[in-house]
Parts: C-alpha cells; structure tokens; sequence
C-alpha cells in the first residue's frame, strides 16, 4: 500500500470510524428496495417513504402483487417515482417466483433485475453478503477524483476498477461508506470543507484553489 493510501485510510478512520449504511431496512429485501429507490435522491427522502411502503407490503410476495397507482402514491416524493414503482414491484415478482423470496447474491443474477445496476449489485453485495466491492456514486466519484485516485475524465466504472485495485480487499466495504460520508458531510460537491482536511496534500482541488 502507498503512503498516500495509509494516510488516506488512517484519517477516514479517525474521522469516520462508524461509517455505514444509512438506508433504514429490516430485511434484506428491503435493503435492495431501498437501493433501487435512491438512484438520483437522498437516502434521506428514501428513508422517508420507505417505512409506509413496508408497512403496507412487509412481504416480497406482497410487493409483487401491489397496485402500480399505490406504490406511486406512496414513494412520489422521490424523484423518477414512476419508473421505481414499476421495477420494485417487478423486482419482487422475480425474486419471489424466481429466487423463492431471498435476494440473490450473485453480480449477475442481480443486474439483471430491473432498475439494478453495477453500483446497486455491488452495494446489495456488500451490504448483505459482505462481499467486498466499491460501489460508485457520485461522492465516491467526486471525492475519488479530488484525491487524484482516478482521473477527472473517468467513468464511474473506471473509477470503481482502479479503487478496487488501490484499497486492500478487507477495507473495500468499509472504505465505501467512508468516503460516501466524507463527500456528504465534509467534502461537499459545493463548498468543501478543505480548512479543516488532512488530506490537502493530494487534493487537486485545493491544489487548484491555493494557485489561484
Ligand atoms: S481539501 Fe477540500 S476538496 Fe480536497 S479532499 Fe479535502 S475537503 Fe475535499
């Protein structure tokens, strides 16, 4: 491991030890529920909507046979609302007809569920299965190319390969929420707080900004 990985992954410990998931679920189809809703939101307006939403389908077999109309009622206070609600419920007709109600583990099998992708399947991974992946929104995104670990023209799944290879396999998960929370509550996409970041030294926004 690099230096500048040891003081990337010593400071995140000191100021993010308890980073992790703050989609509230109680099953793990929930979770992928969850998941599938916070494309392009916050977990916040996520976890806003998602305890009605269980509530009244507390079961896969439940949510398979909800009406469209309900379920959009239900989560319309997030974004994209009406494509969710067709594939949560045609997520959990598949699971419950196909995977007999428990969420499959494979990369695979869960990309081709509607509405999941790579950073979905690798979340859900992580999340329920502890497999070791670094899924990439757009904090891990950002914050990865401010840290020169990827760069600026890369695509998410460039950026995700190369975080893979940097960050040993037993820190990926934890790693993931680390820097999740570091791009929502200090290295913000507007106004980060750099007067009080260790990590200046590999920024090249902060670089950037004392240039000028
Ligand atoms: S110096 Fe600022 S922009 Fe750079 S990583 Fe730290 S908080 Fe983010």
């Amino acid at each position: 491991m690099t230096k500048k990985i040891e003081d990337i992954l010593s400071y995140f410990d000191e100021l993010l030890p308890d980073a992790k998931c703050e989609l509230v679920y109680h099953q793990d189809f929930e979770l992928l529920i969850a998941v599938i809703l916070s494309a392009q939101t916050t977990d916040k307006k996520v976890n806003a909507v998602t305890p009605i939403l269980f509530d009244k389908y507390p079961t896969i077999s439940g949510l398979s046979n909800a009406n469209l109309h309900d379920v959009e009622d239900i989560i319309k206070s997030i974004g994209l609302y009406h494509n969710k609600a067709k594939n949560i419920i045609e997520v959990a007709k598949v699971i419950h007809e196909k995977y007999h109600d428990q969420v499959p583990s494979s990369f695979e099998e869960l990309c081709l569920l509607p509405g999941v992708g790579r950073k979905t399947a690798n979340v859900v991974r992580a999340e329920l299965f502890k497999i070791p992946a670094i899924a990439v929104d757009t904090h891990v995104e950002r914050c990865a190319k401010r840290l020169c670990l990827a760069f600026q023209n890369d695509s998410p799944y460039e950026v995700e390969m190369k975080l893979e290879k940097i960050i040993p396999e037993n820190r990926q998960i934890l790693f993931h929420h680390q820097m999740i929370h570091f791009g929502r509550y200090h290295c913000l996409a507007r106004n980060p707080n750099c007067a009080e970041c260790a990590l200046k030294k590999y920024c090249t926004l902060h670089k950037v900004k004392v240039e000028n």
